[in-house]
């Protein structure tokens, strides 16, 4: 069995998969917007894709996911083993599965029809009629009941119902090419699927959750003509949840998804060798020159695939490619092959100890890479790691405020009370570990707050941590911003306070520029909102575009609707000066950037009307940025909501 545990307190342990559960809950919100009322289904079969199936189940119910999804019917009975009430459907049987249980235990079972007699069997011993969901084979080609046999399945089952011994909740199909949009069977499937639920109606049945989306099915419903013919009632969710790409093509980033796995050691020793000198079994590796070369303590079986010669590990700022053949507990990187990640420095050195990371929440290296590397999908990578590397949990537990008020908004679903108390665990200090210590940056560092759960206020996320840095010139808050810049993704809200002069243009300019889009990021005067488009020749190619607002002449919320933020705010990173008291309901996470001019400060300027005198005063700013460039200031970052659950390496 996989052990588990929290991340310990006094340093990071010797390897884990460690599951970010801050994550998990931010892509629950991320799909419950795309699915636009509809029903979560979330899918945590195989342990939660390796991720831990009742922590993730609880955080995902938390969330506001509404009902749970597995394969087997064991797998379900896990879950009510661990305390979780919620309901749960499971689709995969055979005639040893253990129907009667599940009835007795309120799982729902997805019903292809040669299973129909033992189901029927079990709500007779059990004396309760069993809640299934019809599963109609729309292409697949695998389980499912294929159009020839669908009439005399919905026969029957009209007649197990007059019996008292089944309720048709939903019918569901699942799709065989979503993750490739342009394909056109998908089409194919949904049209054959309405006609085969239309039948079922026509025969008698009320299902009330038809369902077909998967998530690449959710993912490309807003690209298709009529969204409606994917979303129909539920979606059914595992590998978004976990803040993957099904595409292989777009990173999960574009559609503000976070990773939520990131598998981690330290490496366990460092040696010079020579050059020509063999590396790992068979020797198929020879160093080139003389080199310094790491051994990395995750092999084959922690799940780390053995075919993925070539894949990343990230140690400190640079990546390393394993060389030689990955052996069962261990693998090798060759300290002369690195390349910097972001900003990343051109040299270093490792040492015996260092945190080692082959995939993470960043998008260096990606669980993508590994997945190439292997000549598999990202699916296959984070389900197959083993037991033997232990699962830690960082991020916010379910339960919170957050999570709970997201649930009880939704409406109209079977019921998704976990039944139970948040778990008990303590909370990491944000950035602890994994994150570079306070004080590498630049300019000095005020100790920000510890990590606090949400405040408990009505629907305001609390305040994670901040985070304050002492910088010297303009020059140095540009640069800031450009290193929080690799941090930010599709979706995330940055609200920019400071008094005129402040530096709040040059702090956007930063994020410009770390983030690679169309320079000309000025004042936004004239302009309320300018969007900059991300360049395919910048440090993040396929990245997000920024949009710049200025909100200072925002005071009604029909003059913050009338910008229309709404269209864009999913897909671009959006910046916000003066943003602070009128954009918050925008999003339930944000990061909040205040920069404070040491001396020479006004305070600022009470009137807010657009008029020249506010027009004349901004412009006049920009000139008081280049005379104050040497001025020091005060920035204080601080994460609000479950997106920023961490504190970002800057
Ligand atoms: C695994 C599975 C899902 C979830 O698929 P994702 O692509 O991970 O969202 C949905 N439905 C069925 C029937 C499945 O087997």
């Amino acid at each position: 069995m996989t052990s588990e545990q929290n991340r310990p307190a006094d340093g990071p342990s010797e390897r884990s998969a460690v599951v970010d559960l801050a994550a998990v809950e931010h892509n629950v919100g991320r799909l419950l917007d795309l699915a636009r009322g509809r029903t979560l289904i979330a899918v945590v079969k195989a342990d939660a894709y390796g991720h831990g199936a009742p922590r993730v189940a609880r955080a995902a119910l938390a969330a506001g996911a509404h009902m749970l999804g597995t394969a087997h019917v064991a797998e379900a009975l896990a879950l009510r083993a661990e305390g979780i009430t919620a309901p749960v459907l499971a689709w995969l049987h055979t005639a040893a599965t253990d129907f009667p249980a599940a009835v007795r235990q309120d799982v729902r079972l997805g019903l292809s029809g040669g299973e129909l007699d033992l189901v029927l069997d079990a709500a007779r011993a059990v004396g309760r009629p069993a809640v299934v969901h019809l599963k109609f084979d729309s292409g697949l080609g695998r389980n499912g009941a294929t159009p020839a046999q669908w009439p005399e399945l919905l026969e029957r089952v009209r007649q197990a119902e007059g019996q008292g011994l089944l309720t048709v909740e939903g019918i569901f199909t699942h799709l065989a090419v979503a993750d490739e949009p342009s394909r056109p069977e998908t089409a194919q499937q949904l049209a054959a699927f309405r006609d085969a639920v239309r039948a079922a109606r026509d025969a008698g049945l009320n299902p009330t959750m038809v369902h077909a989306a998967n998530t690449p099915g959710l993912l490309s419903a807003a690209d298709l003509p009529d969204p409606d013919t994917m979303l129909l009632d539920a979606v059914r969710v595992g590998l978004g949840l976990y803040g993957l790409s099904p595409f292989a093509e777009r990173t999960p980033q574009e559609f503000g998804l976070i990773p939520a796995m990131t598998l981690r050691t330290r490496v366990a020793n460092v040696k010079d060798v020579p050059a020509g000198a063999g590396v790992s079994y068979g020797l198929t590796y020879r160093t080139e020159g003389p080199t310094r070369l790491a051994l990395i303590p995750l092999g084959y079986a922690d799940g780390v695939p053995r075919v993925a010669t070539g894949a990343p590990v990230r140690i400190g700022d640079r990546v390393y490619p394993v060389v030689g053949r990955i052996a069962m507990d261990q693998c090798v990187v060759d300290l002369s092959l690195g390349r910097p990640v972001g900003a990343g420095s051109q040299e270093q050195s490792v040492r015996i100890g260092d945190e080692a990371v082959l995939f993470g929440a960043g998008e260096d290296p990606s669980v993508v890479e590994w997945a190439d590397a292997a000549g598999s999908i990202n699916y296959e990578i984070v389900t197959r790691i083993s037991p033997r590397v232990p699962r830690e949990y960082v991020g916010v537990e379910p339960g919170s405020t957050h999570g709970q008020n997201r649930n009880a908004q939704r409406s109209g679903h079977p019921g998704a009370d976990t039944g139970e108390e948040p778990a008990a665990d303590s909370l990491e200090a944000p950035g602890a570990d994994r994150d570079r210590g306070p004080g590498t940056g630049p300019g000095g560092v005020v100790p920000g707050q510890d990590a606090q759960e949400g405040s408990g206020e009505s629907d305001a996320a609390g305040e994670n941590w901040s985070l304050t840095r002492e910088l010297g010139t303009a020059e140095e808050t540009r640069e800031l911003a450009r290193a929080l810049a690799p941090h930010l993704r599709a979706g995330d809200l940055v609200l920019l306070n400071g008094e005129l002069g402040a530096g709040k243009t040059t702090f956007t300019q930063g994020l410009g520029e770390g983030l690679g889009v169309r320079e000309g990021i000025i004042s936004p005067t004239f302009v309320l909102a300018r969007r900059h488009p991300n360049q395919a020749d910048g440090p993040r190619p396929g990245g997000p575009d920024l949009v710049h607002v200025d909100a200072y002449r925002l005071t009604s919320a029909e003059d913050i609707e009338s910008i229309d933020l709404e269209d864009t705010l999913d897909t671009c990173v959006t910046v916000v000066e003066w943003g602070t008291g009128k954009v918050e309901h925008l999003s339930a996470s944000r990061l909040v950037v205040d920069i404070e001019r040491a001396r020479g400060a006004e305070a600022a300027p009470e009137q807010q009307g657009a008029d020249l005198a506010g027009v004349l005063a901004d412009l006049g700013a920009q000139w008081q940025d280049e005379d104050t460039a040497n001025e020091t200031r005060r920035v204080t970052l601080r994460g609000i909501g479950s997106r920023w659950a961490q504190c970002p390496r800057v």
